[in-house]
């Protein structure tokens, strides 16, 4: 049961977009105008798995930066990829005034479960890559963080190994893959700060816009489902008014139990659409006009 309390004060918010297909698409523009009234702490553009989105995912964070009053986030990953490769597109985000790079691997070719085989020339793995940023500008580097461990590694400790490293060379954030049972965020926050790592552990959240889709996404990244979530959604494929409702229902009960253990900053999965993050921002009271003022 939700009971929220009065004090939302503290509470961050930051969204996740792909970049739109084409700079045409008025509607992704229409939906970041939208999100930019609950005056998110930065907005991120994510970079197609191989890096088959680069040019697009730098025009979307150009634009913001020069569009809106939004600060970008632009995702990179050393997939395919040359370091030189790679050091342009960081330039290239530099100077289209973009100062916040989330820092991944990035997915092998061959999709998720396959091995990975770095490119003879490139970065080897996130934490190389947030080293190789850090030497070339002045950027704020987030970074991933697994809930319920990465399919790539045998262990959470491994994840951790990782995490550390990530953080050494200069990533102050990172952000959750998205799950629905808290205790697995709780517990990766507890081991990193038992480990001494220092680094901000935000959760990912991503609001249900279809079960089906999302319970694909979730056995492909390993995102344990719970049974009574599954029950909420069951007959709701051709009703999605009811679906958004419970959808906003079950995000913001899960963003108010975060909040309940000390979560201040919540990173929404958008999926490029507003209505569901927004109404949830709204429950969060963010948004109002005394925030604005
Ligand atoms: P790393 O942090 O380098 O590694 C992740 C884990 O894999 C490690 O903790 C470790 O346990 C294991 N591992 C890595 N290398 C090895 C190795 N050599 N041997 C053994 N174990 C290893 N993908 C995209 O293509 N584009 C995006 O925009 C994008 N955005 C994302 C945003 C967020 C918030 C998250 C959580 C993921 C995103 N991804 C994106 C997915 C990500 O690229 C994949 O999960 C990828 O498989 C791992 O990248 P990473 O940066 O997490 O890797």
């Amino acid at each position: 049961m939700i009971a929220f309390a009065d004090d939302v004060s503290g509470i961050t918010v930051s969204f996740e977009f792909f970049p739109p297909k084409s700079e045409t698409d008025e509607s992704f523009w229409r939906t970041i105008a939208k999100l930019e009234t609950v005056h998110p702490q930065f907005v991120s553009v994510t970079y197609g798995a191989g890096g088959t989105t680069r040019d697009r995912t730098l025009k979307t964070v150009a634009r913001i930066a020069a569009e809106t009053t939004l600060k970008p986030a632009a995702h990179l990953t050393c997939v395919g990829a040359s370091k030189h490769e790679v050091n342009e597109v960081v330039r290239d985000f530099y100077n289209a005034g973009v100062r916040h790079i989330l820092a991944l691997r990035g997915d092998p070719p061959g999709g998720v479960g396959t091995r990975f085989v770095p490119h003879p020339d490139g970065y080897r793995n996130a934490a190389d890559l947030v080293r190789g940023i850090r030497d070339l500008g002045d950027f704020e580097i987030s970074v991933s963080a697994y809930p319920e461990r990465h399919p790539d590694s045998v262990s959470i400790e491994e994840d951790l190994a990782f995490m550390a490293d990530k953080a050494e060379h200069g990533a102050t954030r990172a952000i959750s893959q998205f799950f629905f049972h808290n205790a697995f965020f709780l517990r990766l926050r507890d081991r990193i700060a038992a480990r001494g790592i220092d680094i901000d552990l935000v959760p990912g959240i991503l609001p249900i816009t279809s079960f089906a889709r999302v319970s694909e996404f979730a056995s492909k990244c390993g995102a344990h489902i719970p049974p009574a979530l599954a029950t909420r959604f069951q007959g709701l494929d051709d009703d999605p008014e009811t679906r958004n409702l419970v959808a906003a229902m079950v995000a913001a009960e899960q963003v108010d139990a975060l909040r309940r253990e000390g979560v201040k900053h919540f990173h929404f999965y958008t999926l490029n659409r507003a209505d569901l993050v927004y109404a949830i921002c709204r429950v969060l009271g963010l948004g109002s006009v005394a925030q604005a003022a």
